[in-house]
């Protein structure tokens, strides 16, 4: 091997997918850059091959012992890998990990404040475990920890408004001369017929939370001796604190009305115990701080003066130093991990990497720049270059045109999608590439097209004084009949506004987001789009036999794989890896029902074209219909037969769209359509929004992209920045009018 292969990652001869025998070099410890059209092959280099090879020579490195264990991770189909280091993929994928994975135990800095509460906390109540709602000694006891906890439902149990005659229980069993309504009355404790509302705070205290005590009372002329206690407490101990799942579903079903989640009382939602809770810094407890922003909290750390802590101070301040730059300062340290967007997932998971030790390792990013404004990217074009001088290789798959300019080298895939990509059109420098002729140096190099003949609304959808989250008393009326796209630099409030405040009072609105599609593993475009039905009768009548015999989950399926093409093994540190079937070799049905053609293909062979293909072969109308929607959102290149869960986030929202095209709907809700497409995919795209809203329809788009934004009808603008310092209507207006507004950080993007 020659001195200077040394300096590059070399694959020759590679073939997985649509590649056509692709030889490429990667430069070692630089920023290369693979874009191209989406289908054109880019994960198939970057992951199916580049990444899949290194996973494999990692599971090589354990002793023959340990693989005898391990199913055998089939090859990249290549000629050969050379010089590759282990590579780490930083994905989409959201953190999950429930409400005991948080912003803070998923960066490792919430062991850091714990230590720094035990060392200068004050007063001092013990070692840094005690500060852990993870640890048994920290958790508050209430909660176990969880900062929430069920509860009665107040509003649900008692109408203060009534008297006791009145009616005011309204729990289950208490009803006017109901069983426990009559222990009460029985008891002699209370005025019938005062409203609960004129009690004093002594005896609504005694009606609802009195602990159990012996009454004696007459019941049938008998004394006899009963325990009574507050209707509140009595509901509590017997349906909340007990588990309410070993009682009868009847049960069940009479008491969850009555039953909320809310903070827990005992710790107010902080998750500690009171001995953690009293300890403080400048007057603050570890769980105000935990609450704080990211940003506001670095602040308050830096100003800790203190000999013994200042080890601790530094290396708290360089881990949330890290969380500002990626743009994440908006974000606080006890937010949940699963309420956290694909792009902030990302963006967490890069920033674990950086404050690691580990060097020459191949980082390999999917489109970093997911849910960030222009206005924020250059911060994730530092995040690689310092991974970049820490000496590591970087890979990003990226379409974005201010990531791709600070590649050191960019590989351009191409020509076209799918059977017509599947090349390298270009490789070089970013100067290089704009003159290179090819898709995207062409796209990178066009003006921004301002809309001038804005549609007219024809009517508004208004949103008055909304408070959720950040938002700051937020209205604003939503036009319909147009495109709205709304806008904002991360955080500001865009998701809050749209997905929560908006659909929660427009349920019927048709929402195209990017959350995986598919409910079982057989899934795949046929059986989501309903083509896979068609296709299904078609055989049968085609053959004169029964249609069930093309089904996955039917007795035509391949006995060993259950009709899945693969097989799953897992493993006990790793994830579970999948095989090809050997029985059927992926084709999922047995031989003799490959045996039935249609127009001479089996129904694997049909499940193996692409839509394009499809769309050649098939004459039937419904199914044309269904395959020439996936065509018009840019999915051409894939397979009927692939895989839902192998579509990216981005392919998942429009193969949603594909199949709520022909939907009568009348307002359509989108959050960032434009992941994953390539910038020559994005006129499209705006093709099928307009067409949506030509034919009367409401649409509403959170976007960054500026291409989408510029083509907009009306642009809401959120801002002015993340966090508290956003949540606000920053502009209101069309595209040729939001660069001329000053406040609009936006505009000056466009402008
Ligand atoms: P890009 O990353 O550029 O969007 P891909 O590498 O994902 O493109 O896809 C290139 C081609 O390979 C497409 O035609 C796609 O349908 C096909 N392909 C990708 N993954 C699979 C798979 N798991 N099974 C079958 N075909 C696939
Ligand atoms: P954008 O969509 O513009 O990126 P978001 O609406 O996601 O902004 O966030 C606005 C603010 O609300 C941010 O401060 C964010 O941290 C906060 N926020 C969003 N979702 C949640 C949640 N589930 N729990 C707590 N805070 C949230
Ligand atoms: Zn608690
Ligand atoms: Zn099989």
């Amino acid at each position: 091997m020659s001195q200077s292969n040394q300096e590059y990652i070399v694959i020759s001869g590679a073939r997985e997918n649509n590649l056509k025998n692709v030889s490429l070099r990667v430069p070692k410890r630089k920023i290369t850059i693979f874009t191209g059209v989406s289908g054109s092959g880019k994960s198939s280099i970057v992951f199916d091959t580049i990444a899949a090879e290194s996973t494999r020579l990692l599971n090589e490195n354990f002793s023959m012992f340990v693989r005898t264990f391990l199913p055998r991770v089939p090859q990249p189909d290549t000629d050969a890998i050379e010089n590759l280091s282990m590579a780490v993929i930083v994905d989409q994928k959201r953190l999950g990990g429930g409400s005991h994975s948080t912003m803070g135990t998923i960066t490792d800095i919430s062991p850091i404040l714990r230590l720094l509460f035990s060392r200068v906390g004050k007063p001092y109540v013990g070692q840094a475990h005690m500060f852990s709602f993870n640890d048994p000694q920290g958790m508050c006891p209430e909660c176990n920890g969880i900062g929430r906890k069920l509860g009665v439902d107040m509003s649900k149990a008692v109408d203060m408004s009534k008297s006791l005659n009145d009616g005011a229980l309204m729990l289950p069993d208490y009803s006017v001369s109901g069983w426990e309504w009559n222990m009460i009355v029985q008891s002699g404790d209370f005025d019938l017929d005062k409203k609960l509302s004129d009690y004093t705070d002594e005896e609504l205290d005694h009606l609802l939370y009195s602990k159990a005590r012996k009454v004696k009372m007459d019941f049938a002329g008998k004394a006899t001796n009963i325990t009574v206690e507050g209707v509140i407490e009595k509901f509590t101990n017997k349906y909340i604190k007990q588990d309410l799942k070993a009682k009868s579903e009847r049960t069940q079903k009479t008491v969850a009305p009555y039953i909320s989640e809310g903070p827990c009382s005992g710790c107010r939602g902080a998750r500690l115990s009171q001995a953690a809770l009293s300890s403080r810094i400048h007057g603050r407890n570890i769980a105000e701080m935990a609450s704080m922003e990211i940003g506001e909290l670095l602040r308050v750390i830096r100003e800790i003066d203190d000999a013994v802590a200042a080890p601790i101070v530094k290396s708290l301040g360089e881990r949330l130093q890290h969380l500002v730059d990626i743009g994440l300062d908006y974000l606080t340290l006890d937010r949940e991990t699963d309420t956290l967007s694909g792009g902030e997932s990302q963006r967490v998971k890069m920033v674990k990497h950086l404050s690691g030790s580990l060097v020459d390792v191949t980082y390999i990013f999917d489109e970093p720049s997911v849910g960030l404004h222009p206005r924020d990217v250059h911060r994730l074009n530092e995040l690689l270059q310092k991974l970049r001088d820490k000496g590591n290789t970087v890979i990003v798959v990226e379409h974005d045109p201010d990531v791709i300019k600070v590649a050191d080298h960019i590989v351009d895939v191409g020509p076209l999608a799918g059977s017509r990509g599947g090349t390298i059109v270009f490789e070089g420098s970013y100067e290089d590439l704009l003159d290179s002729g090819t898709l995207t140096g062409n796209y990178m190099k066009r003006p921004i097209q301002l809309k001038e003949d804005c549609r007219q609304p024809s009517g508004k959808l208004s949103i008055k004084d909304a408070t959720l989250h950040n938002l700051q008393n937020v209205s604003v009326d939503i036009p319909t009949g147009v495109l709205t796209v709304v806008t904002g630099v991360a955080g500001s409030g865009k998701s809050t506004l749209i997905n929560e405040v908006f659909l929660g009072s427009h349920p019927d609105a048709i929402v195209i987001d990017q959350s995986a599609v598919g409910v079982s593993t057989r899934s795949n475009p046929a059986t989501y789009t309903g083509i896979m039905d068609d296709v299904r009768k078609a055989f049968a009548a085609a053959n004169k036999v029964n249609q069930g015999l093309f089904s996955f989950n039917s007795k035509g399926a391949c006995e060993n794989c259950q009709g899945l093409g693969v097989v799953y093994t897992d493993l006990a540190f790793l994830d579970s890896v999948k095989l090809p079937c050997e029985v059927c070799g992926g084709r999922r049905f047995k031989e003799e029902v490959l045996e039935y053609k249609l127009n001479g293909k089996s129904i694997a062979e049909v499940l193996e074209m692409t839509v394009e293909q499809a769309l050649e072969f098939f004459q039937l109308k419904e199914v044309v219909r269904k395959l020439q929607a996936m065509s018009d959102v840019g999915l051409n290149y894939i397979t009927l037969g692939q895989p839902l869960s192998t579509l990216s986030g981005g392919e998942c929202q429009r193969i949603k769209l594909a199949s709520e095209l022909h939907k009568k709907g009348s307002i359509y809700v989108m959050d960032e359509p434009t992941t994953g497409l390539h910038m020559s995919d994005i006129g499209h795209l705006l093709e099928i929004m307009n067409r949506l809203v030509d034919a009367g329809n409401t649409v509403i788009v959170i976007e960054h992209n500026l291409d989408v934004i510029c083509q907009a009808d009306w642009i809401i603008d959120m801002g002015p920045d993340g966090g508290s310092k956003g949540g606000q209507v920053v502009f209101e207006g069309t595209p040729s009018q939001i660069i001329h507004a000053e406040q609009s950080i936006t505009g000056k993007y466009l402008a």
